[in-house]
């Protein structure tokens, strides 16, 4: 079994957009990001504070505005003020969300061209339709990781586990796009771990720690768990046992150090793009 290393993709995209940040700078541009952070979420918080530390070594701006627990309209209004600021180059409006607040609602305030992790129902169209979009940056760590490992996708079974719109819908579209054969799985399937041994390529993004085990997992499988489940010792575990199906697997990403790293890399890249790098 071959271990997927998310840090060092993530440090060899890193490389790019330091250099493309260093292109911009030449011609008088400083990427900015704002990050909103509408609930004092803790996990959400120590997320936010990393892709701040990653962006600040990459020469990249990172402002996070932390809002107290905003109502839909509350929180609207300010991505499309940001949306309408010439100095800002992407927004991200961190999950979880207020209670009673969606970010298929609240979304659609982002400017398509600043919306660097895909929030606006109006990105996801736009991949369903094979138009330029930002895909949401773990969807894309995703497609990144299996295009980096030389992971063929065309014609082979994948499996998608989970069909939220942050990460399994736009993971199905990303994945069809490369020519393969989706199926994506939720809470109502039938028979989940029968479903999953079909897969040449296994996506887990459940949020159920340790759920997929070996007997998901066909002989030499390619297996991307997307999971971020918090330990009680304040570690986080992915959604797949990871001893259990190193055992049959061909390849599987690690938690921590698998998609993670990735995530943030890509959300940067991003960012560098929507100021105009390269
Ligand atoms: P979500 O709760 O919005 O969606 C979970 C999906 O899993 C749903 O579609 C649901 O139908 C399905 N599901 C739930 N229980 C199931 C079961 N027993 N069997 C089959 N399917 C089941 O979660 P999300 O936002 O898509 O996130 C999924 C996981 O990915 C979480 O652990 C989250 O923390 C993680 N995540 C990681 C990153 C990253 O950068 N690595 C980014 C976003 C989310």
């Amino acid at each position: 079994m071959t271990p997927i290393d998310g840090r060092a993709a993530a440090a060899a995209i890193n490389a790019d957009t330091a250099a493309a940040v260093a292109a911009l700078a030449g011609r008088g541009t400083t990427p900015a990001l704002t990050i909103v952070l509408p609930t004092a979420d803790e996990s959400s918080a120590w997320y936010v504070r990393s892709i701040g530390r990653a962006a600040e070594k990459l020469g990249i701006r990172c402002v996070v505005e932390e809002l107290a627990e905003p109502d839909a309209l509350t929180l609207a209004a300010r991505l499309a003020e940001l949306s309408a600021d010439p100095a800002v180059h992407a927004i991200v409006c961190q999950t979880p969300l207020p209670a009673g607040v969606r970010l298929e609602e609240v979304g659609a305030a982002i400017d398509p061209a600043k919306d660097v992790d895909g929030a606006n129902p109006t990105s996801l169209g736009r991949l369903a339709g094979g138009l330029p979009a930002y895909p949401p940056a773990t969807a894309a760590a995703v497609l990144e990781l299996l295009r980096r490992e030389r992971v063929e996708l065309a014609g082979r079974r994948v499996v998608v586990v989970g069909r939220s719109l942050v990460v399994g819908k736009p993971v199905a579209l990303l994945l069809l796009a490369e020519h393969a054969t989706v199926t994506v799985c939720h809470s109502r399937t039938r028979d989940l771990p029968a479903v999953c041994r079909e897969a040449d390529v296994l996506v887990a993004a459940v949020g159920r720690a340790g759920l997929v085990d070996a007997s998901y997992v066909r002989e030499g499988a390619v297996v991307i768990d997307v999971g971020i489940n918090p330990t009680a010792d304040g570690g986080i575990v992915g959604d797949v046992a990871y001893d259990d199906v190193a055992a049959v697997a061909g390849a599987v990403t690690p938690v921590p150090g698998g998609v993670g790293p990735v995530t943030t890399a890509l959300l940067l890249r991003h960012t560098v793009r929507a100021a105009g790098g390269s």
